[in-house]
């Protein structure tokens, strides 16, 4: 039944990568030992997982000690294998996983190749983003053997590529469960280590891996003195002796005290967890007591990963019970809205050998996870201003999910957030300092939703707020009108849209005077709109533009009705109020024009292009675009003349 050996191309964005890792990527190439060993640990932390529940994945007689990554370096021959014990991988799995890019990033991974391409320098951090830590491997080896055997299979699979386009793959025998990653390595450069020596080995295992929970072993050589009779060294004369070795001190660096922890061990950890090529933004090291006790040690990536937004996003920390790894991505102990933290949690109040679905319900991890948000929330708002308006851009679209999502937090995360507004130009500012910046008497924040900074600083809507010299919150991520929404208000004071109901002016009598005037004008602008409007009303708000569109206190704003239909939902066009500048000398045009014997007729018309316009001004989508420029060219042509 064994597959015949198949030659395969990569998907393109593979070789592309594959081409550049080989031929742009110099700097820093001893991390491809970190990334294998990385894989041979998390594919071991699969295994552990899998076990508490299927113990017949392992061999007989084999226990959690025996899981190990070993390194065999073949001076000889050239080669350095990376070999683990773990869950291995099945056909299919090779073909997904070593064939292709990270799948959810492959659109967003081609773009980015083809600017770096364009600036010709490709960042290692790059690379790191899109999860494709195997292929450094290239860097120092011309050729890779994937030998590998899923647990629960009947037989291996070996893969192999020279890096250069396409891949062979077949299934083979393999007695032991695992994976053996097998590099024919590049002849060194001049200067450039031999990965083939223990002590280069020993170095770099201790320096970027040394926090692996397994141990990293290896065979090693010792010239032993030769002993006499009396167990004293025989002078000039030796005798080799092999033993294995293991590399790494295995040290749970969560565990230790912070005063004993480097930056560059923080760093190295969190790339060995991440699989992030660059240092995090930031870390939170936390050792809790009292009523649940736990060490945590969690990191803010520099970037967005590329996956931010994609459902099947890896999300969640670690979760260990005394330094034993018990599963990975537990949703359950950090929200969504804290997604792209990345760490380790450990426990000793948790029970092993629980299954997922009994951690979801647990109450020492929903302890933890409380304690986790307020830990977090609290780190970032003490961040200096310069990393915190990093992680603000990379991060802040994710965080605000929560003010819709955690009530408990609301107000913390409120806190948080910051907009642009009508005055603060590229400025980020929080609704504190809009607060602090209010006239006095003034109780409402304002705010104006809409896709695009540039277009609805220039909203109508505006208009009158700018002429009091009341400052506007630009809201542009769509997930604003959902935190606008569940905030309601802010420390007492009303948020409030700029383009929903009446913004409370106070009217001059004689603009009262003016309104009733227009009252007939208004009525029958309203009856030719019908189908369009609720009502036609005098605005207040407009002070350049004819006419805007409101909504009613209760209804959708024009981006929300916009983002319902962009995702699917049948969102009709709900009729809002048109409102028109009496001031303006289109509308008093057109209202001369209707009070004059002979104009009536042509008040519908008239009606539809003001409606169109307002529309425009809001940056909306016209339903005639073609009857709207025949109208505007036709009064166009009649004004010149
Ligand atoms: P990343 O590890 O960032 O996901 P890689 O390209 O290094 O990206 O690996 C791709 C995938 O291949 C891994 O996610 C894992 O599923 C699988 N894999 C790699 N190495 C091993 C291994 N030693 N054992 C089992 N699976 C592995």
């Amino acid at each position: 039944m064994a597959a015949k050996k198949s030659t395969r191309k990569f998907r393109t964005e593979v070789a592309e990568l594959l081409d550049l890792i080989i031929h742009s990527l110099y700097s820093n190439k001893d991390i491809f030992l970190r990334e294998l060993i990385s894989n041979a640990s998390d594919a071991l932390d699969k295994l552990t997982f899998e076990a508490q529940t299927r113990p017949e994945l392992f061999a007989e007689g084999e226990t959690l000690k025996d899981l190990e990554i070993e390194l065999i370096p073949d001076e000889e021959a050239g080669t350095l294998e990376v070999r683990d014990n773990g869950i291995g991988m099945s056909f299919e799995e090779v073909v997904e996983n070593i064939g292709t890019i990270a799948k959810s990033g492959t659109a967003s991974f081609a773009a980015a190749i083809k600017e770096a391409k364009e600036k010709s320098a490709l960042a290692p951090e790059l690379i790191g983003q899109f999860g494709v830590g195997f292929y450094s491997a290239f860097m120092v080896a011309d050729r890779i053997t994937l030998i590998t055997r899923a647990a629960d299979a009947p037989s291996g699979v070996k893969w192999e590529s020279a890096g250069d386009g396409s891949y062979t793959i077949e299934e083979v025998e393999k007695s032991e469960r695992g994976t053996r990653v097998i590099l024919k390595l590049r002849k060194p450069e001049e200067g450039e280590p031999d990965w083939t020596r223990e002590w280069t080995l020993r170095d770099t295992v201790k320096r970027h891996s040394d926090f692996v929970s397994y141990p990293i072993t290896m065979m090693v050589t010792r010239q032993m003195p030769q002993l006499d009779e009396e167990g004293k060294p025989i002078e000039g004369s030796t005798k080799e002796e092999r033993k294995k070795d293991v590399l790494n001190s295995m040290k749970a660096i969560w565990a230790r005290p912070k005063s004993e922890v480097t930056a560059e061990e923080y760093n190295d950890f969190y790339k060995h967890l991440s699989h992030d090529w660059s240092d995090p933004l930031t870390h939170l090291h936390l050792k809790l007591e009292g009523a649940t006790e736990f060490d945590a040690l969690l990191f803010i990536p520099e970037r967005r990963p590329m996956d931010l937004f994609m459902p099947e996003m890896r999300h969640g920390v670690q979760l260990y019970c005394k330094r034993v790894f018990i599963m990975d991505e537990l949703k359950e102990l950090l929200p969504s809205y804290l997604r792209f933290v990345r760490g380790v949690v450990d426990s000793a109040d948790l029970s092993l050998n629980v299954s997922r679905e009994i951690l979801q319900e647990d109450r020492v991890v929903r302890a933890i996870r409380k304690a986790l948000i307020g830990k977090l929330l609290s780190h970032i708002s003490e961040l200096d201003d310069e990393t915190f308006l990093k992680f603000y851009k990379e991060f802040g679209i994710v965080l605000k999910e929560g003010i819709h999502t955690d009530f408990e937090n609301r107000q913390k995360i409120a806190k948080l957030i910051r907009f642009k507004t009508t005055t603060s130009g590229e400025e980020l500012k929080s609704l504190d300092d809009y607060i602090a910046d209010m006239a006095d008497g003034e109780d409402t924040i304002y705010y104006l939703t809409g896709d695009n900074p540039a277009t609805i600083a220039k909203s109508p809507h505006l208009e009158a707020l700018k002429k009091r010299g009341v400052e506007v919150l630009l809201m542009t991520d769509p997930v604003d009108e959902f935190v606008v929404d569940a905030l309601g208000e802010y420390e007492g004071k009303k948020l409030r849209s700029a383009e929903k109901g009446d913004l409370g002016e106070e009217t001059p009598e004689e603009q009262q005077a003016a309104e009733k005037e227009a009252t007939p004008f208004m009525e029958r602008l309203k009856e030719a709109l019908t189908e369009k409007v609720t009502e036609v009303k005098a605005s207040r708000r407009l002070t350049d533009s004819a006419a805007c569109l409101v909504s009613g206190e209760d209804q959708a704003s024009a981006l929300m009705a916009k983002m319902m239909r962009a995702s699917g939902h049948t969102f009709g066009d709900e009729k809002r109020t048109l409102e028109v500048n009496l001031g303006h000398p289109l509308i008093t045009s057109v209202k001369e024009l209707y009070e004059s014997d002979a104009g009536d007729e042509k008040i519908g018309e008239y009606a539809e292009l003001i409606y169109d316009l307002a529309l425009l001004g809001e940056g909306g989508r016209l339903s005639d675009p073609a009857d709207f420029a025949r109208k505007v060219s036709d009064l166009a042509a009649k004004a010149i003349k």
